[in-house]
């Protein structure tokens, strides 16, 4: 991503900042320095790296931008879960969801603007896919986070999770969310632990793969159905990589990473909520590495479901508890504050 010329720092690899200074004929020891600045103490202004010579941080600002993206809105939930609008350097804006847990936040990500996968209970899916969001665009929505909750010099894990649970389809912008996961994951930088990030998708069976090999993170399905008819009408992505497959691939995953995978649920009333539903939900699952997560269906304008009876929720979470399963009944957190993701972005269209 460029603005005015000058390349969005962010979306630089270390190894592609080494090379910058390689090919400017500069000592390559500089860019760790610019990297710990930039990434253990969140300086975002060259010239208030003070170790680097003036002229090195004059050739800097006139090669990068280091600016923070603008926060164009933040809509804040009674239980302080924190909805930010993104503004980017072309105009587009973005969602990310600060959520506070018992000591520390998560941040939940976007990695697409809009989506095209069309799913049927999606406040994004209704919105017309515009572009994959930069690897700095997804760096960015962490250093966001953490400027808002976490003060730089305290060298406190605040921040401690990313889960890629926002704003579109993280395994169809691959590249930019593997490339965004080395610089976050970066020893030298923000240092967070693989097994505190997670992605979440809808079934891309092929990236999976990839994901296993490349990335070793958490992994969630979203499954929300227990058969093919019923998974195709809520998810047309089901027609091309059909529930048999998209669980072949979990369950290698798991393996693999030696990960549990997350299957996400969400109750709709009526449509898959049933005890019948439950059961086999246990069936088609049995033998893979799992917890689950029920998400009671968070209506938005404009759709045509409607959240499960809190009886039903309960059946249904005691036919898989009954089963041994870990489950996590997972209340919309910021429901006041348009919490479906895609629906803040989808207010202020
Ligand atoms: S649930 Fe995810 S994959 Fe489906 S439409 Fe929404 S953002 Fe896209």
């Amino acid at each position: 991503m460029e603005h005015l010329n000058k390349k969005f720092f962010y979306d630089l690899s270390f190894e592609e900042l080494e090379t910058f200074f390689i090919k400017s004929d500069l000592p390559k020891y500089r860019a760790k320095q610019i990297w710990l600045s930039v990434y253990k103490q969140g300086i975002s202004d060259f010239n208030s790296i003070t170790n680097l010579p003036l002229s090195l941080r004059q050739l800097l600002s006139e090669t990068f931008t280091l600016e923070r993206l603008e926060v164009e809105k933040i809509s804040t939930s009674k239980d302080k879960t924190k909805k930010i609008l993104v503004k980017c350097l072309d105009g587009n804006t973005f969602e990310a969801v600060i959520i506070p847990e018992k000591d520390y936040f998560t941040v939940c990500v976007s990695s697409q603007i809009g989506c095209n996968m069309g799913c049927k209970f999606c406040c994004t899916g209704s919105q017309k896919m515009i572009r994959n969001i930069s690897t700095g665009e997804i760096v960015m929505q962490f250093l966001l986070a953490k400027d808002l909750i976490q003060d730089w010099k305290k060298n406190v894990k605040k921040l401690k999770n990313i889960v890629f649970m926002g704003m579109g389809e993280p395994l169809l912008n691959l590249d930019n969310v593997t490339k965004a996961i080395k610089i976050l994951t970066s020893p030298d930088g923000l240092a967070i632990s693989r097994h505190h990030i997670t992605i979440s998708t809808c079934g891309i069976v092929p990236n999976i793969k990839k994901c296993a090999k490349d990335l070793k993170v958490n992994l969630a399905l979203s499954l929300h159905a227990v058969n093919d008819v019923s998974r195709s009408s809520l998810m047309p992505i089901n027609k091309k990589y059909p529930l048999n497959d998209v669980l072949k691939a979990c369950r290698e995953y798991s393996l693999l990473t030696k990960t549990k995978i997350t299957f996400e649920y969400i109750l709709i009333d009526g449509v898959n909520d049933s005890e019948q539903d439950a059961k086999k939900l246990v069936s088609i699952i049995s033998g893979i590495n799992a917890k689950i997560n029920l998400i009671p269906f968070n209506a938005w304008d404009g759709c045509d479901f409607a959240t499960s009876k809190e009886n039903k929720i309960l059946k249904f979470s005691n036919v898989l508890k009954q089963k041994g399963y870990e489950i996590l009944i997972r209340r919309s957190k910021g429901g006041d504050v348009d919490a479906a993701c895609g629906q803040l972005k989808m207010r202020n269209l």
